[in-house]
């Protein structure tokens, strides 16, 4: 991010852009308003920086109706990148496709850095007064996540199942501390900026050396740990096919077969090969589809393929705890005349070790069963609100 002395003293420039569409009137005179109002409220709360806003009135807006947030999330993260922005807020009127609750009106993206609010709801509300109160605490909400907030039911992050215009309107000052150190670190100059590396993988190495600790909170904040369960069909192809494994002898002799060493080679190639199968299989690839080496487009990638892998180890724990539950209720004398181990005792730990990778190896075809766009919103959105 460049720097200024504008007014003798070096600023870091926050350079936030909000994108509508160009044949939306209402969107467009809102996006006036919360420039101004924002401008005002987040220089007089953070004065160490220099804060730019632009609206963009673009022709080329998703049409679908109702605009699915997952789409207008990716296109405001790829006018992040054409234009260098840190932030984007896509702003429409319309009333946004809701995937997860009841009803939204904001969906924030940390991994993009990208926020979509829709006004449908706010303007229901009777008076113009609520109306921006509304708004201001629905966006001020949304960029506290993009800024690394967590909820507080103390301040204007406290969950809100309708935004009424009701308060806390503003962050604690708990929070503005944490949003200005936020801002400071996210302030350097990019990597592109300071250093013009050729080879992809340098890119990566350097994004990565730089960026870990907030990589690490973005993969933990998005839930990655219970993502898996979110998705019916995926949960229903592993199911079957584990309740097919434990009534099938085969699978149990074949467990006898296998030694623990090559069980765990096995398993380390299950879990990978998961996660490309489902990377690719889904398209994930093309989230961030600049093929420039953009810090913000690798560093969306890395968050993308370390939330998977999250998720599907979390998955492979939780197949290995509940086998080793169920070979502990089962009969034993059944199961080790199954896996053919004669009078010996039957090492359960391997087998649930083998069928929980089973299920993993299923689960990955179940994946790919799974809406593409489901997933993708799954990984991609930090909340719906
Ligand atoms: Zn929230």
């Amino acid at each position: 991010m460049a720097k200024n002395n504008d007014n003798g003293t070096e600023k870091a420039l926050i350079n936030i852009g909000i994108v509508v569409d160009a044949r939306d009137e209402t969107a467009s005179i809102w996006a006036k308003w919360l420039v101004e109002q924002l401008k005002e409220e987040v220089e007089q709360i953070f004065p160490q920086f220099l804060w730019r806003f632009s609206i963009l009135k673009r022709r080329d807006f998703s049409r679908s109706v109702p605009p699915d947030p997952l789409n207008l999330l990716e296109f405001g993260s790829d006018i992040k990148i054409e234009y260098g922005f840190d932030y984007v807020l896509v702003l429409t009127s319309f009333p946004l496709k809701s995937r997860f609750e009841q009803g939204v009106s904001g969906v924030p993206s940390n991994m993009l850095e990208t926020v979509v609010i829709s006004l449908a709801r706010i303007l229901e509300l009777k008076d113009r007064k609520r109306q921006e109160k509304a708004l201001i605490s629905l966006v001020k909400h949304c960029l506290g996540h993009l800024w690394g907030l967590e909820h507080n039911s103390e301040s204007v992050m406290r969950p809100r199942k309708f935004w009424s215009g009701e308060p806390p309107f503003d962050w604690s000052q708990q929070e503005k501390r944490h949003i200005y150190r936020h801002l400071r670190d996210i302030a350097d100059p990019r990597v592109e900026e300071t250093s013009p590396i050729k080879s992809k993988w340098k890119f990566y190495i350097k994004v990565l050396s730089l960026e870990w600790s907030s990589i690490f909170k973005d993969v933990l904040i998005s839930r990655s740990v219970l993502m898996m369960f979110h998705l019916g069909r995926f949960i229903a192809a592993t199911a079957v096919s584990i309740i097919f494994l434990f009534l099938s002898a085969e699978a149990w002799e074949m467990g006898a077969a296998i030694k623990s060493g090559w069980l765990d080679i096995i398993l380390a190639g299950v879990i990978f090969a998961s996660i490309i199968s489902i990377y690719f299989g889904q398209n994930l690839q093309v989230i961030s589809r600049s093929d420039r080496m953009k810090e913000q487009a690798v560093r969306s990638r890395i968050v993308l393929f370390a939330t998977l892998f999250v998720g599907m180890v979390s998955f492979w724990i939780s197949l290995f705890i509940i086998s080793y539950l169920i070979i502990n209720i089962l009969p034993e004398n059944v199961l080790a005349g199954w896996a053919g181990m004669g009078g010996k005792p039957l090492p359960a730990f391997h087998f649930s070790k083998l069928m929980a990778t089973f299920g993993v190896l299923a689960s990955a075809v179940g994946g790919n069963l799974e809406e593409e766009q489901d997933i993708k919103a799954l990984l991609v959105y930090t909340e719906e609100t």
